[in-house]
């Protein structure tokens, strides 16, 4: 079998100098070492030490955004996100159907509503111009809230995902949820280092989530952080994920039912090491980015998915694009047996027998994408030249 993708596949091999590549690895050195190693000397792995403190800080000034609370992991900095926001149980959120399953499940502990709605063939992301149509469709203001007219329940917030890094198209976004008194609430998960406009994802919203997952472009082994401007949201987040106890030197005396969210000291001290890196892993990703595109100049089948003009991605996961017609599961079985791993993007949510009651708009670029986008390797690498 010597097609095209098979060729693909040894170029891609050849060039990580590996026999299987796989979509994504951590990349440590001694600086994780050193500052884990730090943490088990001392004794503060766990709820308390400098490293939460310094990486929320060092978040914070990466990102442009006032304040970062880090977690245990993404998951939970959404839920709080979206609680410290103004989400309550019954409420329904808008957010496309296309995300990983965190996105809804974060909105479900909550007790809100998913409503799922179509992404954009230009962001992969949330389509802002689609979400007024369909608002207009089947919502009506009262009292100054958008209620769903076929299910009666208010409509609070709307969660965009910056897929795979690249951010959605914000400003008609932020439009819309201007018009309809909508929350903004980014899900930031994916897009750490991604800018739109100049500025940074996750900055736009009343509140964003961030996640440092294995696979995300950096780590903590697991791990997120909620992000704020708003000074009194994140003092709450931080007082709500540390199980809102009120501060006293020997009494346990807690003010509402909180959570044991906070971050432990020994993973926030590998993001403070990761974070200093980021830069370098972007530099590299970007750098993958060209090498894919000339290796796919010739293809018949794909291309590499770009960035947007006037947006910045992180370009965390690498993101092929097939042509319509073309078979996915053909080209993802074709780069796996050939030892590159390649992987088709999520399932829309909608179709998941878990989310199947809940609302959603037309879904016709969601099913279309679901065909005709799959990720390859997006591992770091050091480029020699
Ligand atoms: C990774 C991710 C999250 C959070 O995941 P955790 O594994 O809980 O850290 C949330 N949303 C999206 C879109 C993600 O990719």
């Amino acid at each position: 079998m010597n097609d095209e993708w098979f060729q693909f596949a040894k170029e891609v091999k050849k060039m990580y100098g590996k026999d299987f590549v796989p979509l994504h690895e951590p990349t440590f050195d001694n600086l994780e070492i050193c500052n884990v190693t730090d943490c088990i000397q001392t004794g503060w792995v766990s709820s308390v030490g400098k490293y939460v403190d310094q990486f929320e800080r060092d978040l914070a000034e990466y990102t442009g955004v006032k304040r970062a609370v880090a977690v245990v992991n993404g998951t939970a900095a959404l839920q709080i996100a979206l609680k410290i926001a103004g989400v309550q149980a019954d409420d329904e959120v808008f957010m496309p159907a296309l995300t990983f399953i965190a996105t809804a499940n974060a909105a479900t502990y909550l007790g809100a509503i998913p409503h799922f709605v179509d992404v954009s063939t230009e962001t992969l992301g949330l389509d802002p111009f689609k979400l007024d149509k369909h608002i207009q469709s089947i919502g009506v203001m009262k009292d100054n809230q958008l209620v769903n007219k076929s299910t009666g329940r208010i409509i609070r917030a709307v969660v965009p995902m910056h897929t795979f890094g690249h951010p959605v198209d914000l400003d008609p976004l932020l439009d819309v949820c201007q018009k309809y008194n909508l929350i903004l609430v980014e899900d930031a998960a994916e897009s750490l280092g991604s800018y739109y406009k100049g500025k940074h994802t996750g900055g736009f919203g009343r509140t964003a989530a961030l996640s440092f997952n294995g696979n995300k472009i950096i780590t903590t082994g697991g791990g997120g952080a909620i992000l704020t401007n708003d000074e009194a949201l994140a003092d709450y987040a931080k007082h709500i994920t540390t199980t809102a106890k009120v501060p006293h030197s020997w009494e346990f005396n807690h003010d509402e039912i909180g959570y044991n969210y906070r971050m432990p000291n020994i993973n926030a001290a590998l993001g403070c090491a990761q974070l200093q890196k980021l830069d370098g892993f972007i530099a590299s990703k970007r750098t993958l980015t060209q090498k894919y595109v000339n290796m796919l100049m010739n293809n018949k089948d794909a291309k590499l998915f770009v960035e947007n003009p006037n947006t910045k991605s992180n370009y965390w996961l690498q993101t092929l694009q097939l042509k319509t017609g073309v078979n996915r599961d053909t080209v993802v079985q074709k780069l796996n047996n050939a030892g590159v791993m390649a992987r088709p993007i999520w399932i829309p949510l909608n179709t998941l027998d878990i989310f199947q009651m809940c609302p959603s708009g037309d879904l016709s670029v969601t099913y279309k994408l679901q065909k005709e986008i799959i990720n390859i390797p997006s591992s770091p690498i050091k480029f020699s030249e």
